[in-house]
Order: C-alpha cells, then sequence, then structure tokens
C-alpha cells in the first residue's frame, strides 16, 4: 500500500520532494497553487524537467496535485464558475509538465442554490475541463463532508455527476475518511464500511477510486464538520482504522494522510500509527 503526505512547497517543489523521502512516503501530494488563492507560482521548463528527473530518481512513486480549496464547479456565480475550470485546466497542464500522475479537487457548494442546478453545472464543467485533457493525468473528485452546502458528500451523488463519463477512465474518484465519517457514514464499523463501499461499487465503480485521503475525524459521525484528526486519536479511531487499513478492496489503493502537523514528529507517528494498523498489529 504505498503511502505519504500532502506536504507544503512554501519551501518550494525540491524540499517538497526531499521531505517525503526523508519521512518514509511512498508518494506525495501537493498543492498545485496558494491553497486559499487563484494565483500560481511560476515553473520554467528547465525547472521542471529537473524536477522531473528528481522525481523519477527518488522513491516517490506517485505525484498528485491538489486545486485550491476556492475551486467551485457547482457555483451559479459565473466569474468563479470560469476561474474555477481555468484553475483546474491549468493544474491538470501544471501536473504533466512536473510528472504529477493525479489532480484531487474538491467539487464545490451550491451557496443555497438547487442541487440539481449545481451537479449540471459540475458536469459541464467536466465535459470542458474532459476535452482539454490528454488522459495522461487523471482528475480526481473528492467527496465532501456536506457542510455549507458542498455536493458530492453522498456516493449517490457523486456517481450522478461521474455517469455522463462512463468508460472515461480519467475522470475518477478520491475518498476522504474524515469527510465520509461526517457527511455520516459508519466507517469505523465493519458494516457501515461495507455499505458504504457497495454504494460506491453500485453508484461509482470500485474500478474509478483510486485514491484515499486517510484522515481522523474530530466531528462526530454526521456532524459535516470537516476538521481532520490525527490517525487514531479522532471519532473514528484505531479500532476505525485498522478496520478501513485492512479492507481488501481499500488496502492496495494509494494514501494520503492529511492530518495535522507542527512538526515532522506529527508526520512520522501518523505514519507510524498506519503502518502498525495494517500489520494488524496492536498499538501502545
Ligand atoms: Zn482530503
Ligand atoms: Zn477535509
Amino acid at each position: 500500500m504505498p503511502l505519504g503526505f500532502h506536504l507544503s512547497i512554501s519551501r518550494g517543489l525540491s524540499w517538497a520532494l526531499k521531505k517525503a523521502e526523508e519521512l518514509g512516503c511512498d508518494i506525495l501530494q501537493i498543492f498545485s497553487r496558494n491553497p486559499r488563492g487563484w494565483r500560481r507560482g511560476e515553473i520554467s521548463e528547465g525547472e521542471a524537467e529537473r524536477f522531473r528527473e528528481d522525481l523519477m530518481n527518488s522513491s516517490i512513486s506517485t505525484l498528485i496535485l491538489h486545486t485550491s480549496y476556492l475551486t467551485n464547479l457547482a457555483t451559479s456565480d459565473e466569474e468563479i464558475y470560469r476561474l474555477s475550470i481555468g484553475a483546474i485546466k491549468e493544474d491538470m497542464e501544471r501536473a504533466l509538465m512536473i510528472g504529477g500522475q493525479m489532480v484531487v479537487t474538491h467539487i464545490g457548494s451550491t451557496k443555497g442554490g438547487s442541487r440539481s442546478r449545481g451537479i449540471s453545472r459540475v458536469v459541464k464543467a467536466l465535459e470542458e475541463i474532459g476535452r482539454s485533457m490528454d488522459g495522461e493525468v487523471r482528475l480526481l473528485l473528492e467527496n465532501s463532508s456536506g457542510s455549507g452546502y458542498h455536493v458530492g458528500w453522498s456516493v449517490e451523488e457523486i456517481g450522478e455527476i461521474l455517469r455522463p463519463f462512463r468508460g472515461n477512465g480519467s475522470i475518477g474518484f478520491c475518498l476522504d475518511t474524515c469527510h465520509a465519517f461526517a457527511a455520516g457514514y459508519p466507517i469505523h464499523e465493519e458494516g457501515g464500511l461495507s455499505r458504504l463501499l457497495e454504494g460506491i461499487q453500485s453508484s461509482i465503480g470500485m474500478e474509478r477510486l483510486h485514491l484515499l485521503h486517510l484522515n481522523d475525524s474530530k466531528g462526530d459521525l454526521g456532524s459535516r464538520v470537516d476538521r481532520h484528526e490525527h490517525i487514531g486519536r479522532g471519532r473514528i479511531g484505531t479500532r476505525g482504522f485498522r478496520i478501513i487499513l485492512n479492507h481488501p478492496l481499500l488496502r492496495e489503493l494509494p494514501m494520503i494522510l492529511e492530518t495535522p502537523r507542527k512538526s515532522d514528529e506529527d508526520d512520522r507517528r501518523n505514519m507510524r500509527v498506519v503502518r502498525r494498523l495494517m500489520k494488524g498489529g496492536v498499538l501502545r
């Protein structure tokens, strides 16, 4: 099971790559740009080429880019909608340029508008983005916690969005454990996890699930609160993560931790906990 962290690129791409190796990551996720803005740092073709080479010579097998948090494909605000589509297109290009294989995006919020209109806006946006994609980089939609009119908290909703793209392997799904739990899926129990996975199978297709975001949840089951916690220290807990990490349908998937980090030690501890739980080991 390829495992890694989401790391900051505030000190540059090469720093993030080195840090990921230092932390023992197999894979790495980074922001494509300032996560709270639209601006994106420029990378020259030369820099990109050097980075691709470093990446190839590193122990990191998969590089994932995460789009800005401002991205909203469900909005009825035309300006935000255009900016979002443009930013995702740019991020797909950026991924190709620096050797990234996947781009993960939040879907967006209707901000109180009609849900069905929101969903059809998302589909139209994906159709447009899809036309400029060359198939080398995969775009993944991430499930939301359902807070603030966010679309895509349920597998049925994501299934509805992805249905027109059946057979198109370049658009897929990323499952965030904190978001699913906060949205009301009791994935900390075997039965609840199985029901979610059956839902993914019937509404989305398991073959479209390409990535797990592994986060414990500060918020309760169904709280719709999107606050990540250290693995085992939140409401999903070590028992819950042992079930999730050892599930035969999940255990081979690439997994990215987006857990809180004050220091490297936080990351090292979360990594240790995950590796131990995967082996079915007992903690402490
Ligand atoms: Zn996530
Ligand atoms: Zn989150």
